[in-house]
Protein backbone atom coordinates (compact mmCIF):
# COMPACT_ATOMS: atom_id res chain seq x y z
CA UNK A 1 0.00 0.00 0.00
CA UNK A 2 1.46 2.93 -0.75
CA UNK A 3 0.64 5.34 2.19
CA UNK A 4 0.24 9.27 3.03
CA UNK A 5 0.88 9.21 7.15
CA UNK A 6 4.01 7.31 8.24
CA UNK A 7 3.73 7.01 12.04
CA UNK A 8 7.52 6.32 13.84
CA UNK A 9 7.86 5.60 17.23
CA UNK A 10 7.38 2.56 19.87
CA UNK A 11 4.43 0.36 20.23
CA UNK A 12 4.00 -1.23 23.84
CA UNK A 13 1.79 -3.77 24.92
CA UNK A 14 0.32 -2.67 27.88
CA UNK A 15 -0.89 -4.65 30.96
CA UNK A 16 -3.83 -2.79 32.96
CA UNK A 17 -4.35 -4.03 36.77
CA UNK A 18 -8.50 -4.61 36.90
CA UNK A 19 -10.14 -4.55 39.85
CA UNK A 20 -9.66 -7.85 41.22
CA UNK A 21 -6.11 -7.35 40.29
CA UNK A 22 -5.33 -9.28 37.97
CA UNK A 23 -3.87 -7.61 34.57
CA UNK A 24 -5.78 -7.11 31.36
CA UNK A 25 -3.47 -7.13 27.80
CA UNK A 26 -3.71 -4.11 25.71
CA UNK A 27 -1.80 -2.20 23.09
CA UNK A 28 -0.44 1.25 23.51
CA UNK A 29 2.52 3.68 22.66
CA UNK A 30 1.81 6.65 20.71
CA UNK A 31 2.78 6.21 17.75
CA UNK A 32 0.89 3.21 16.98
CA UNK A 33 -2.63 5.26 19.13
CA UNK A 34 -2.33 7.84 16.64
CA UNK A 35 -1.65 5.33 13.33
CA UNK A 36 -4.67 3.60 14.38
CA UNK A 37 -6.89 6.38 15.10
CA UNK A 38 -5.94 7.63 11.72
CA UNK A 39 -6.98 4.48 9.90
CA UNK A 40 -9.90 4.50 11.62
CA UNK A 41 -10.46 8.43 10.06
CA UNK A 42 -10.16 6.45 6.41
CA UNK A 43 -5.75 7.63 6.15
CA UNK A 44 -3.74 5.84 4.29
CA UNK A 45 -1.15 5.35 7.21
CA UNK A 46 1.72 3.29 7.85
CA UNK A 47 3.53 2.40 10.61
CA UNK A 48 7.80 2.43 10.61
CA UNK A 49 8.20 0.50 13.51
CA UNK A 50 10.42 -2.00 15.30
CA UNK A 51 9.22 -4.96 17.38
CA UNK A 52 11.07 -8.02 19.10
CA UNK A 53 10.13 -11.25 17.91
CA UNK A 54 7.99 -12.34 20.53
CA UNK A 55 4.36 -13.04 20.45
CA UNK A 56 3.55 -9.25 21.43
CA UNK A 57 5.50 -8.47 18.21
CA UNK A 58 3.35 -10.66 16.28
CA UNK A 59 0.16 -9.21 18.30
CA UNK A 60 0.74 -5.64 17.20
CA UNK A 61 1.28 -7.05 13.39
CA UNK A 62 -2.11 -8.58 13.38
CA UNK A 63 -3.21 -5.38 15.28
CA UNK A 64 -2.29 -3.11 12.81
CA UNK A 65 -3.57 -5.52 9.81
CA UNK A 66 -6.70 -5.37 11.11
CA UNK A 67 -7.03 -1.94 11.33
CA UNK A 68 -5.53 -1.39 7.99
CA UNK A 69 -2.47 0.32 9.10
CA UNK A 70 0.62 -1.21 6.42
CA UNK A 71 2.71 -3.19 8.07
CA UNK A 72 5.65 -2.76 5.30
CA UNK A 73 8.00 -1.34 7.29
CA UNK A 74 7.88 -2.91 10.41
CA UNK A 75 10.86 -4.81 11.36
CA UNK A 76 11.56 -7.60 14.05
CA UNK A 77 14.70 -8.04 16.05
CA UNK A 78 15.14 -11.71 17.28
CA UNK A 79 17.76 -10.06 19.92
CA UNK A 80 15.10 -7.70 21.77
CA UNK A 81 11.61 -7.74 23.05
CA UNK A 82 8.67 -5.78 22.16
CA UNK A 83 8.20 -3.22 24.97
CA UNK A 84 5.56 -3.86 27.76
CA UNK A 85 4.54 -1.39 30.51
CA UNK A 86 2.05 -2.29 33.30
CA UNK A 87 -0.60 0.38 34.65
CA UNK A 88 -1.16 -0.48 38.40
CA UNK A 89 -3.93 0.95 40.54
CA UNK A 90 -2.84 1.73 44.40
CA UNK A 91 -3.83 4.68 46.54
CA UNK A 92 -1.89 7.25 44.92
CA UNK A 93 -4.06 6.51 41.84
CA UNK A 94 -2.75 5.25 38.90
CA UNK A 95 1.30 3.91 38.61
CA UNK A 96 3.10 3.01 35.24
CA UNK A 97 5.92 0.59 35.08
CA UNK A 98 7.92 0.28 32.22
CA UNK A 99 9.65 -2.91 30.61
CA UNK A 100 11.46 -1.21 27.44
CA UNK A 101 15.12 -0.58 28.38
CA UNK A 102 16.71 -2.92 25.34
CA UNK A 103 13.46 -3.17 23.43
CA UNK A 104 13.50 -3.42 19.90
CA UNK A 105 12.48 -0.19 18.94
CA UNK A 106 15.34 1.39 21.23
CA UNK A 107 17.53 -0.10 19.49
CA UNK A 108 16.73 1.22 16.41
CA UNK A 109 19.77 3.07 14.74
CA UNK A 110 19.65 5.79 11.53
CA UNK A 111 21.43 3.49 9.27
CA UNK A 112 18.64 1.13 10.04
CA UNK A 113 15.69 3.43 8.33
CA UNK A 114 14.18 2.51 5.06
CA UNK A 115 15.29 5.99 2.91
CA UNK A 116 12.67 5.51 0.37
CA UNK A 117 10.21 4.96 1.80
CA UNK A 118 10.38 7.66 4.06
CA UNK A 119 10.63 10.18 1.46
CA UNK A 120 7.83 8.45 -0.19
CA UNK A 121 5.36 9.82 2.08
CA UNK A 122 2.99 13.32 2.51
CA UNK A 123 3.60 13.58 6.14
CA UNK A 124 5.91 11.76 8.69
CA UNK A 125 4.42 12.34 12.42
CA UNK A 126 6.96 11.24 15.25
CA UNK A 127 7.04 12.01 18.38
CA UNK A 128 9.07 13.25 21.81
CA UNK A 129 8.73 9.59 23.05
CA UNK A 130 9.95 8.23 19.65
CA UNK A 131 12.98 10.35 20.84
CA UNK A 132 13.36 9.74 24.91
CA UNK A 133 13.64 6.21 24.62
CA UNK A 134 17.45 6.01 23.68
CA UNK A 135 20.05 8.31 22.23
CA UNK A 136 20.11 5.87 19.12
CA UNK A 137 16.21 6.28 18.77
CA UNK A 138 16.94 10.24 19.12
CA UNK A 139 19.14 10.48 16.55
CA UNK A 140 17.45 7.67 13.85
CA UNK A 141 13.69 10.37 14.52
CA UNK A 142 16.12 13.08 13.90
CA UNK A 143 17.42 11.49 10.48
CA UNK A 144 14.11 10.22 9.76
CA UNK A 145 12.61 13.87 10.08
CA UNK A 146 15.57 14.84 7.66
CA UNK A 147 15.21 12.04 5.21
CA UNK A 148 11.43 13.38 5.07
CA UNK A 149 12.18 17.30 4.78
CA UNK A 150 14.56 16.60 2.16
CA UNK A 151 12.12 14.33 0.29
CA UNK A 152 9.47 16.95 0.24
CA UNK A 153 7.57 15.42 2.66
CA UNK A 154 6.14 17.17 6.08
CA UNK A 155 6.96 16.81 9.52
CA UNK A 156 4.43 16.23 12.16
CA UNK A 157 5.62 16.42 15.96
CA UNK A 158 3.74 16.11 19.13
CA UNK A 159 6.78 16.49 22.48
CA UNK A 160 4.53 14.29 24.73
CA UNK A 161 6.49 14.78 27.15
CA UNK A 162 7.70 12.13 29.53
CA UNK A 163 9.57 13.20 32.76
CA UNK A 164 10.33 9.32 33.50
CA UNK A 165 12.14 9.03 29.96
CA UNK A 166 14.51 11.57 30.42
CA UNK A 167 15.13 14.84 32.24
CA UNK A 168 13.38 18.34 31.12
CA UNK A 169 16.78 19.70 30.33
CA UNK A 170 17.94 17.39 27.76
CA UNK A 171 13.94 16.63 26.64
CA UNK A 172 13.54 20.52 26.02
CA UNK A 173 17.58 20.60 24.07
CA UNK A 174 16.06 17.14 21.58
CA UNK A 175 12.18 18.52 21.17
CA UNK A 176 13.15 22.40 20.59
CA UNK A 177 15.68 21.11 17.98
CA UNK A 178 13.09 18.77 16.17
CA UNK A 179 10.22 21.20 16.72
CA UNK A 180 12.31 23.69 14.49
CA UNK A 181 12.41 21.04 11.71
CA UNK A 182 8.76 20.59 12.42
CA UNK A 183 5.46 21.38 10.12
CA UNK A 184 2.63 20.27 11.69
CA UNK A 185 3.26 20.79 15.65
CA UNK A 186 1.00 18.86 17.56
CA UNK A 187 1.86 20.07 21.43
CA UNK A 188 -0.37 19.26 24.77
CA UNK A 189 -0.98 22.78 26.80
CA UNK A 190 0.61 20.84 29.86
CA UNK A 191 4.05 19.54 27.79
CA UNK A 192 4.45 23.38 26.41
CA UNK A 193 4.34 25.03 29.44
CA UNK A 194 6.93 22.86 31.29
CA UNK A 195 8.87 22.78 27.55
CA UNK A 196 9.06 26.57 27.07
CA UNK A 197 7.91 27.71 30.16
CA UNK A 198 5.26 30.04 29.27
CA UNK A 199 2.03 29.98 30.61
CA UNK A 200 -0.16 31.46 27.84
CA UNK A 201 -2.00 29.46 25.07
CA UNK A 202 -1.15 32.63 22.69
CA UNK A 203 2.45 32.99 23.58
CA UNK A 204 3.16 29.05 23.27
CA UNK A 205 1.76 29.12 19.80
CA UNK A 206 3.93 31.77 18.87
CA UNK A 207 6.95 30.83 19.96
CA UNK A 208 6.11 27.33 18.12
CA UNK A 209 5.40 29.50 14.85
CA UNK A 210 8.92 31.53 15.55
CA UNK A 211 10.24 27.82 15.31
CA UNK A 212 9.33 27.44 12.10
CA UNK A 213 5.91 25.64 11.99
CA UNK A 214 3.52 26.07 9.40
CA UNK A 215 0.44 24.81 11.55
CA UNK A 216 0.40 24.39 15.34
CA UNK A 217 -2.77 22.55 17.23
CA UNK A 218 -2.01 23.21 20.95
CA UNK A 219 -4.76 20.59 22.92
CA UNK A 220 -6.02 22.44 25.80
CA UNK A 221 -7.79 19.29 26.93
CA UNK A 222 -11.55 20.16 28.32
CA UNK A 223 -11.01 23.27 26.60
CA UNK A 224 -10.81 22.33 22.99
CA UNK A 225 -7.71 23.59 20.76
CA UNK A 226 -6.11 26.60 19.58
CA UNK A 227 -5.03 26.82 15.91
CA UNK A 228 -2.50 29.05 15.06
CA UNK A 229 -0.86 29.61 11.13
CA UNK A 230 1.09 32.45 10.44
CA UNK A 231 -1.91 33.99 9.06
CA UNK A 232 -4.71 33.29 11.31
CA UNK A 233 -5.74 31.74 14.72
CA UNK A 234 -8.56 30.05 16.33
CA UNK A 235 -9.51 28.16 19.75
CA UNK A 236 -12.08 25.73 18.67
CA UNK A 237 -14.15 24.29 21.45
CA UNK A 238 -14.21 20.75 22.75
CA UNK A 239 -17.47 18.68 22.45
CA UNK A 240 -18.91 18.00 26.10
CA UNK A 241 -19.00 15.00 27.23
CA UNK A 242 -19.06 12.23 29.85
CA UNK A 243 -15.32 12.05 29.77
CA UNK A 244 -14.19 8.77 31.68
CA UNK A 245 -10.70 8.11 30.77
CA UNK A 246 -8.79 10.69 29.00
CA UNK A 247 -6.14 7.76 27.64
CA UNK A 248 -4.77 8.36 24.26
CA UNK A 249 -7.28 11.58 23.97
CA UNK A 250 -4.00 13.33 22.99
CA UNK A 251 -2.83 10.49 20.30
CA UNK A 252 -6.32 9.88 19.24
CA UNK A 253 -6.38 13.88 18.61
CA UNK A 254 -3.29 13.75 16.26
CA UNK A 255 -4.38 11.21 14.22
CA UNK A 256 -7.75 12.32 13.37
CA UNK A 257 -6.40 15.59 13.01
CA UNK A 258 -3.42 14.15 10.45
CA UNK A 259 -6.13 12.33 8.60
CA UNK A 260 -8.60 14.95 8.20
CA UNK A 261 -6.08 17.82 7.35
CA UNK A 262 -4.41 15.19 4.47
CA UNK A 263 -8.20 14.77 3.09
CA UNK A 264 -9.43 18.69 2.91
CA UNK A 265 -6.07 20.74 3.88
CA UNK A 266 -8.00 22.73 6.42
CA UNK A 267 -6.04 22.89 9.73
CA UNK A 268 -9.14 24.75 11.56
CA UNK A 269 -11.64 22.09 9.85
CA UNK A 270 -9.34 19.08 10.94
CA UNK A 271 -9.16 20.66 14.45
CA UNK A 272 -13.05 20.42 14.62
CA UNK A 273 -13.37 16.79 13.39
CA UNK A 274 -10.24 15.68 15.93
CA UNK A 275 -11.81 17.59 18.72
CA UNK A 276 -15.07 15.18 18.28
CA UNK A 277 -12.91 12.09 17.53
CA UNK A 278 -11.19 12.78 21.03
CA UNK A 279 -13.96 13.56 23.04
CA UNK A 280 -15.61 10.44 21.73
CA UNK A 281 -12.35 8.78 22.83
CA UNK A 282 -13.01 9.88 26.08
CA UNK A 283 -16.42 7.94 26.84
CA UNK A 284 -14.59 4.72 27.06
CA UNK A 285 -12.10 3.09 28.81
CA UNK A 286 -8.26 1.97 27.08
CA UNK A 287 -6.30 3.26 24.31
CA UNK A 288 -7.82 1.88 21.12
CA UNK A 289 -10.98 0.33 21.85
CA UNK A 290 -13.00 3.75 22.41
CA UNK A 291 -11.49 5.48 19.12
CA UNK A 292 -14.18 6.87 16.84
CA UNK A 293 -14.47 5.88 13.09
CA UNK A 294 -15.32 8.33 10.67
CA UNK A 295 -18.90 7.37 10.43
CA UNK A 296 -19.34 8.01 14.14
CA UNK A 297 -17.29 11.14 13.92
CA UNK A 298 -19.34 12.45 11.10
CA UNK A 299 -22.56 11.68 12.86
CA UNK A 300 -21.69 13.16 16.22
CA UNK A 301 -20.36 16.38 14.43
CA UNK A 302 -24.01 16.89 12.99
CA UNK A 303 -25.61 16.03 15.89
CA UNK A 304 -23.93 18.89 17.62
CA UNK A 305 -24.23 20.71 14.75
CA UNK A 306 -27.83 20.26 14.36
P1 LIG B 1 -2.88 15.37 25.90
O1 LIG B 1 -3.35 14.16 26.62
O2 LIG B 1 -1.98 15.08 24.75
O3 LIG B 1 -2.38 16.47 26.81
P2 LIG B 1 -5.37 16.83 25.82
O4 LIG B 1 -5.65 16.48 27.24
O5 LIG B 1 -5.11 18.27 25.50
O6 LIG B 1 -4.19 15.95 25.21
O7 LIG B 1 -6.60 16.31 24.96
C1 LIG B 1 -6.55 16.22 23.57
C2 LIG B 1 -7.90 16.57 22.99
O8 LIG B 1 -8.87 15.66 23.52
C3 LIG B 1 -8.40 17.97 23.37
O9 LIG B 1 -7.92 18.93 22.45
C4 LIG B 1 -9.91 17.77 23.27
O10 LIG B 1 -10.33 17.89 21.92
C5 LIG B 1 -10.11 16.32 23.70
N1 LIG B 1 -10.48 16.21 25.12
C6 LIG B 1 -9.66 15.92 26.16
N2 LIG B 1 -10.34 15.89 27.33
C7 LIG B 1 -11.63 16.16 27.03
C8 LIG B 1 -12.85 16.27 27.78
N3 LIG B 1 -12.88 16.09 29.11
N4 LIG B 1 -13.99 16.56 27.11
C9 LIG B 1 -14.00 16.72 25.77
N5 LIG B 1 -12.88 16.64 25.00
C10 LIG B 1 -11.72 16.36 25.61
Amino acid sequence: MTVDLLCFGEPLLEFNQQSDGRYLAGHGGDASNCAIAAARSGARVGMLAHLGADAFGDSFESLWRDEGVDTSLVRRNPEAHTGVYFVSHGTQGHQFSYLRAGSASSRVRPRDLPVDAIGAVRILHVSGISQAISSDAADAVFEAIALARAAGARVSYDPNLRLKLWPLARARAVIHAAMSMTDIALPGLDDARQLLGLEDADAIADRYLEMGAGVVALTLGADGTLVATPERRQRIGAFPVQAVDATAAGDTFDGAFLAEYLAGGDPFVAARYANAAAALSTQGYGAVAPMPRRAAIEAFLRECTG
